[in-house]
């Protein structure tokens, strides 16, 4: 029996479900760059790189493991837009008894395969993701039932399922679940954040990096200074890198936002585990090993490992529970467009302008800029739901259906009504100024509410606050933030108003 086997952009490792079983003599892998894919949103240019650079050099290693591959080259010109003309093509003339392939993490594309039983002729056997700790069976038995789901549940289940960072008896290590109390320090640039993990592209990246230039000018972002890893080798190395510098410090300035490092004690591995050169469970092993030797202390140990067995295990059940229609919630009716500024940078607000020329640079942004910033930023101002979604796509180079939907639907725009976080992550420039440095550098004053130089994040806070009072007033979490604006002078609230409202008018400006 002869496989085609098809191998996604985010799934480069030999560990993929899709390989299991599979004879090299006898089976073809099939691996496409192709346009429907690199252009279905605004791609950020270094993320282009990154995928198509790593899926070059996967190719390269499987065929040097002895395995038939078909690699199909980006070209503009090509005909093969889709991946499934480039499927199609291969079934002709390779003629496989089947298709195999491992779940994808997008509904857009899951939708398509599904279709290719019929479409193509042949059976299509589509192979759970097991990269993941929990299957989707997993965490639908898990949800079911629940009203509210809760990630601090969820994640203690996964302690217990993968045993990390447990005691002998079943009990959590250090005592406590969770350490998050002790993790929420400012930044005052002491100790130094170590600088990134770096690799210098090589020919393929280097050519690849043409490639995207020519052909991928009008997508965002830049591809200078590109020195992502591509290898799971050199992802290893920047695990390794992480565990050695940054991890001891990451708990304590988990929450923090620098004014002049873009990186500070974050890992800066979300690109490499999301498309299979780094397998998650690996890595927190290499973080709970660096507790068990002394090397990193808990908070940051189990910190870190929170976010990837718990958040990152939490987000992607919840999108495949409820997708396609998850996508289309608003449930707070935002029907503001994205402000142009968000692909410019082109504002005098400093801790936006700030992230999102880290985001232009480098693809990244650490998890509390894009959380407590431009997050933050686009709930006060009532942005439609699919269009910051659609940025937040576009920009990192993280960015996969599964994660950001998620994230940024439910976490930030609480556009789910509350089925992913309790509360909104609303803030004013209040929580900012706790935990950056930006307020001293900026246009506005952050200590100001009404004035025309006052933080807009001041004003847009207590408008978001006051037009939503029928959704959250009656909130636990938020009921002492309706005690403090009911508290106010009428005068004042009706100043900040305007504000808000003025800076809503004029939002391109701000
Ligand atoms: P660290 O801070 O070092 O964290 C360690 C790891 O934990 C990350 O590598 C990542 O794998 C995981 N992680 C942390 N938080 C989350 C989370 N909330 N959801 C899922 N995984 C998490 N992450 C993505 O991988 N892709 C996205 O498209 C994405 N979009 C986001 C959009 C918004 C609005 C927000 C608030 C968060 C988003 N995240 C996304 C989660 C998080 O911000 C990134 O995973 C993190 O910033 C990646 O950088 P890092 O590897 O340095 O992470
Ligand atoms: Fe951001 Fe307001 Fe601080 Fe300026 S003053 S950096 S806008 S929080």
């Amino acid at each position: 029996m002869a496989n085609l086997i098809l191998i996604l952009g985010d799934q480069l490792s030999t560990d993929i479900s899709a390989l299991k079983g599979a004879d090299p003599t006898n089976d073809l892998i099939v691996m496409a760059e192709v346009g429907d894919e690199a252009s279905y949103t605004n791609h950020h240019k270094k993320k282009l790189v990154l995928l198509f650079s790593a899926m070059r050099h996967f190719a390269d290693h499987l065929e040097r493991e002895g395995w038939k591959v078909h690699y199909h080259e980006y070209h503009p010109d090509s005909s093969f837009k889709s991946l499934e003309s480039v499927v199609a093509k291969q079934v002709h003339s390779f003629a496989p008894d089947r298709v195999i392939t491992t779940e994808c993490g997008e509904w857009r594309l899951h939708e398509q395969i599904s279709n290719w039983p019929s479409r193509l002729g042949l059976p299509v056997d589509i192979r759970p993701d097991t990269r993941f700790i929990a299957s989707k069976q997993e965490f639908a038995d898990w949800a079911s039932g629940r009203k509210q789901l809760r990630m601090e549940y969820f994640y203690r289940e996964m302690r217990r399922k993968t045993g990390l960072l447990m005691t002998p008896e079943g009990a959590p290590e250090g005592g406590h679940w969770n350490f998050d109390a002790d993790n929420r320090k400012k930044w005052s640039g002491k100790p130094g954040a170590p600088p990134p993990f770096r690799i210098e592209p090589d020919k393929t990246t280097q050519e690849v990096i043409t490639l995207v230039d020519r052909h991928f000018s009008e997508h965002f972002g830049t591809t200078e200074d590109f020195h992502f890893a591509v290898t799971s080798q050199d992802a290893r190395a920047a695990l390794d890198h992480f565990i050695d510098f940054a991890l001891p410090c990451f708990g304590d300035y988990q929450d923090a936002i620098s004014d002049s490092e873009d990186w500070l004690f974050h890992s800066i591995l979300s690109p490499y585990i999301n498309c299979g050169l780094l397998d998650p469970l690996e890595v927190c092993e290499a973080a709970a090993q660096a507790w068990h030797s002394g090397q990193a202390p808990i908070n940051a140990v189990e910190g870190f490992i929170r976010q990837i067995i718990g958040w990152r295990e939490f987000v992607r059940g919840i999108y495949w529970l409820h997708m396609p229609d998850y996508a289309k919630e608003n449930r707070l009716g935002n029907n503001r467009p994205l402000p142009w500024f968000y692909w410019t940078g082109d504002t005098r607000m400093r801790c936006m302008q700030k992230a999102i020329d880290a985001t232009r640079r480098n693809a990244y942004a650490h998890h509390i800029q894009r959380l407590m910033v431009t997050g933050n930023f686009a709930l006060l101002a009532g942005v439609r739901p699919e269009e910051i979604c659609d940025w937040y796509l576009a920009v990192y180079a993280d960015a996969y259906d599964w994660v950001e939907l998620p994230n940024v639907l439910g976490m930030v725009m609480h556009a789910d009504g509350g089925y992913l976080g309790s509360k909104p992550y609303a803030a004013s420039g209040k929580y900012i100024q706790r935990m950056s440095d930006h307020c001293g550098n900026c246009h506005y004053k952050v200590k100001k509410a009404t004035e025309e130089d006052a933080c807009p994040f001041n004003a847009l806070y207590w408008h978001f606050i006051d037009r939503h009072r029928d959704q959250f007033s009656g909130n636990p979490r938020m009921g002492m933030m309706y005690r403090n604006w009911d508290r106010q002078d009428p005068g004042r609230k009706e100043k900040i108003i305007a504000r808000a409202e003025t800076l809503l008018e004029n939002i391109e400006q701000i």
